[in-house]
């Protein structure tokens, strides 16, 4: 992702409780922020996971194989992108779960699980060349994914859900915000499912010290959506959603919108770990520096919007 202005408590999940009721009487399924965690420290395991390698290759058959696990059908989206530093070819892959493909109204839920080929942000300069672990850019969103994807599997939602892990995010240069999402831009030229009526974009979400502002973007995209999530993140008590809107970011929420005309929005903590410190970018994006309980703010919400708000 890119930021045009460069700038970036907490609810425990225990297992004793299970579900939550509704006013309406419609169950809602807990979300287990010990097994979102496991997702995330399982992709750090592979090392970095950028295109071309090694782990890259690991956690392109284990995100795979989790999904076919609890999806109805699952696919990969292949396509080709260089390196823009070396010009080299790459052979890429956005992968695809479906969930309920019965249901007409449908939800895109997306998170980038390719991590950065450089640490260009590092302050150290003889380590800006080696990519970067990516606990927070690219392991976060997609833990907290995998792990909705598991409840969907046990809890058949009321409306369809399509997860999209979108390949080749954060392989940009700065000051070129097209030259990243470069996975998201190939999904929405090529949309390989039925539109989606909306898309929700999570990135950055793991930071131990998590404040999510409004994304500029995202409200101009669908403020409907936006208010609606704020909203509700104000009545679960879900401290790191803050009512300010802060610049734009160029994330996969873009692509979407632009090309696809799908109205996306983007939950993303831009300041890791805070205004006074960058963790971005740098060999600190590691699990030390991300925690359960912020994987649980952003999963708690999402669950709650999908089995609470189409009633
Ligand atoms: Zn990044």
């Amino acid at each position: 992702m890119e930021v045009k202005i460069k700038v970036k408590s907490v609810c425990y999940g225990f297992g004793s409780i299970l579900l939550v009721m509704t006013g309406c009487g419609q169950s809602i399924p807990e979300f287990d922020s010990q097994s979102a965690w496991k997702y995330l420290t399982a992709q750090c395991s592979f090392g970095p996971r950028n295109p071309g390698s090694e782990g890259y290759a690991f956690c392109r058959e284990y995100l795979t194989s989790q999904l076919q696990t609890t999806a109805d059908t699952v696919f990969h989206q292949p396509f080709q992108l260089a390196n823009p530093l070396d010009g080299n070819q790459y052979q890429l892959a956005n992968i695809i779960g479906r969930f309920a493909p019965e249901h007409t109204t449908r939800l895109l839920l997306g998170a980038h699980w390719d991590t950065r080929p450089w640490a260009d942000r590092d302050p150290d300069p003889q380590r800006r060349s080696e990519p970067i672990l990516g606990a927070n850019d690219g392991a976060s969103g997609v833990a907290v994914l995998l792990e909705i994807a598991r409840i969907l599997k046990e809890n058949p939602p009321p409306i369809g859900i399509d997860i999209v892990f979108f390949d080749g995010e954060d392989m940009g240069l700065e000051g070129q915000p097209r030259t990243y999402a470069k996975g998201s831009q190939y999904f929405a030229t090529h949309l390989p499912l039925p539109e989606p009526q909306a898309a929700i974009v999570v990135d950055m979400i793991g930071d131990r010290d998590l404040s999510i502002p409004v994304e500029r973007n995202s409200m101009n995209q669908n403020p409907v959506l936006v208010r609606r999530l704020w909203d509700l993140a104000g009545d679960l008590n879900l401290p790191a959603f803050e009512n300010r809107i802060l610049p734009n970011v160029y994330d996969d929420h873009i692509p979407l919108y632009e090309i696809a005309g799908i109205k996306a929005i983007d939950i993303i903590d831009f300041e890791y770990p805070n205004r006074h410190a960058n963790f971005w970018h740098t060999h600190q994006d590691i699990p030390a520096n991300c925690s359960p309980a912020s994987l649980n703010q952003v999963g708690t919400l999402l669950v709650h919007y999908i089995y609470g708000q189409y009633q």
